[in-house]
C-alpha cells in the first residue's frame, strides 16, 4: 500500500484522500475489501505474512486504522465491532482488583456495563464529576487507581473535562487516562496531544457519519503494556469489525471534516437561537459562553464545539416528549453524529437511575439547512406549550 500524506498535510486533505491511498495491486484509489477469513501457510509451515485467520485482524482495517492514527497523532489504532467493544476492551485489559474512575454522567450503556460486568470482573469503580478537579483528586487511591476514563463533552449534559490538567494529575500517580472522544471527533480535540494514553471513538457516529455502520476504535499514544493487553482482548475475544463495514467506514470518514464543520456551526447557531425561547429553560452546549465548561472547551476544542446539544423545557417530561413528537425534520431516534438531525428524550431510553433530568431533549445536529431545523423545532416547542 502506497501512502504519501504525512501529518504536515491538514486533516481535511488527509481525510479526503485517506492519506493519499493507492492500492498496490490495482492502482485503485479506493482500497479493496478483503473478505477472506483465512490465509495461506508457507511451505515450511510458517506464516510469514503475519496473517492467519481474520478473527485476529484483517488487511481491510489497515488504511482505516492508519488514517485514525494519523488524525489523533498516535502510535497505533485498532478497529472494533462497535464503540462498546472498543471501550470495554480497555476495562477488560485491566486486572481484577484495579480501581477505575469514571464520570457520573457518561454514555449510559457504558456506565451500565461498568456497573454490571466490570464489577463482576472485580474492578473497583468510583463515579465522580470529572469536570471538577478537586472531586477527581479526592477519588484517586494511590497505587490502586489504574485508569481514569473521561468522556468530553459527555453525554448528554455535555460536561467538559480538562484533559490536560487531569492527565498531569494522573501522570503524577502513574494512572492511565482514556478519553471517549466520540463527540469531539479527532478534528476538534486531540486527547493524546494533551497527555492522554488512549482515545476511544464510537465510529458509528461522526467518523462514519451516515447511520449505516456500527463500529468502534481505539488509538494509543504509545505501545505500552496495557495496549498490548488491549490488542489481545480483540484478538482473542474476537470483537472484530466486518471488512465490508471497515471499508464503508473509510468512505464515510473521507467527508468527516465537512460534516463536523457544518454540524458544529449549525449547533452553535441553534444553541444561541434556542436560548431566546421562553419555553426553553436551559440550553446545554459547550460553545455558549454561559456554559460552565466553556473556558476549558475553548482551550481544548478547536474549530467548533461539536454538533451535540441538549435543551431543557418548561413543563417537564410530558412537554419534552410532546416536543419530540411534534417535530417533522428532526427524527425521533437514538444515536448521534449522522448527516440527519435526531431528537431524543434521554431519560426514557436510560430508564430508572438515570442522572439525566426528565425535561431534557438531546439534539444531534446534522447537515440540513439550519434555518429549517430551527423553524421545525420552534413550531414543535410552540405546539407543546
Ligand atoms: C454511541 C456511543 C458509544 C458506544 O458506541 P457504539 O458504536 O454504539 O457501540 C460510546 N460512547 C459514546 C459517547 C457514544 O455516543
Amino acid at each position: 500500500m502506497r501512502q504519501k500524506l504525512d501529518h504536515h498535510y491538514s486533516a481535511a486533505t488527509r481525510l479526503a484522500q485517506a492519506l493519499g491511498y493507492i492500492d498496490e495491486s490495482s492502482d485503485g484509489l479506493v482500497p479493496p475489501t478483503y473478505s477472506s477469513t483465512t490465509y495461506l501457510r508457507d511451505e515450511d509451515n510458517q506464516y510469514r505474512s503475519g496473517r492467519v485467520y481474520s478473527r485476529a485482524d484483517n488487511p481491510t482495517y489497515v488504511p482505516v486504522e492508519r488514517v485514525l492514527t494519523s488524525l489523533e497523532g498516535g502510535a497505533e489504532s485498532l478497529l472494533f465491532s462497535s464503540g462498546m467493544a472498543a471501550a470495554t476492551a480497555v476495562f477488560q485489559a485491566l486486572q481484577p482488583g484495579a480501581h477505575v474512575i469514571a464520570p457520573t454522567v457518561m454514555y449510559w450503556a457504558l456506565r451500565a456495563w461498568l456497573l454490571g460486568w466490570a464489577k463482576s470482573w472485580g474492578l473497583q469503580l468510583s463515579f465522580v464529576d470529572t469536570g471538577n478537579l478537586d472531586a477527581l483528586k479526592a477519588a484517586i487511591r494511590p497505587t490502586e487507581t489504574q485508569l481514569i476514563w473521561l468522556e468530553t463533552p459527555a453525554n448528554p449534559m455535555w460536561t467538559v473535562s480538562d484533559i490536560e490538567k487531569i492527565c498531569e494529575l494522573a501522570k503524577a500517580h502513574e494512572i492511565y487516562v482514556a478519553v471517549d472522544s466520540t463527540v469531539a471527533t479527532p478534528l476538534l480535540t486531540r486527547p493524546l496531544e494533551l497527555g492522554a494514553d488512549f482515545v476511544m471513538h464510537s465510529a458509528t457516529k461522526y467518523l462514519n457519519g451516515h447511520s449505516d455502520v456500527i463500529a468502534g476504535a481505539l488509538v494509543t499514544g504509545e505501545i505500552n503494556p496495557l495496549w498490548e493487553r488491549i490488542r489481545l482482548v480483540r484478538k482473542q475475544g474476537g470483537a472484530v469489525l466486518s471488512p465490508q463495514d471497515a471499508n464503508q467506514l473509510l468512505r464515510g470518514m473521507r467527508t468527516m471534516h465537512l460534516r463536523v464543520r457544518e454540524s458544529s456551526r449549525s449547533a452553535l447557531w441553534l444553541a444561541e437561537e434556542l436560548q431566546k425561547s421562553e419555553s426553553v429553560t436551559e440550553v446545554l452546549y459547550p460553545g455558549l459562553p454561559s456554559f460552565p465548561g466553556h473556558d476549558v472547551a475553548k482551550k481544548q476544542m478547536h474549530g467548533g464545539f461539536s454538533g451535540m446539544l441538549s435543551i431543557r423545557l418548561k413543563g417537564g417530561a410530558s412537554a419534552a416528549i410532546k416536543v419530540a413528537a411534534e417535530t417533522r425534520l428532526w427524527k425521533r431516534a437514538t444515536s448521534l453524529g449522522g448527516v440527519e438531525s435526531l431528537i431524543e428524550h434521554r431519560a426514557s431510553i436510560e430508564g430508572e437511575g438515570t442522572p439525566v433530568p426528565d425535561d431534557l431533549l438531546r439534539l444531534s445536529v446534522g447537515i440540513e439547512d439550519p434555518r429549517e431545523l430551527l423553524i421545525d423545532l420552534l413550531q414543535a416547542i410552540d405546539s407543546a406549550h
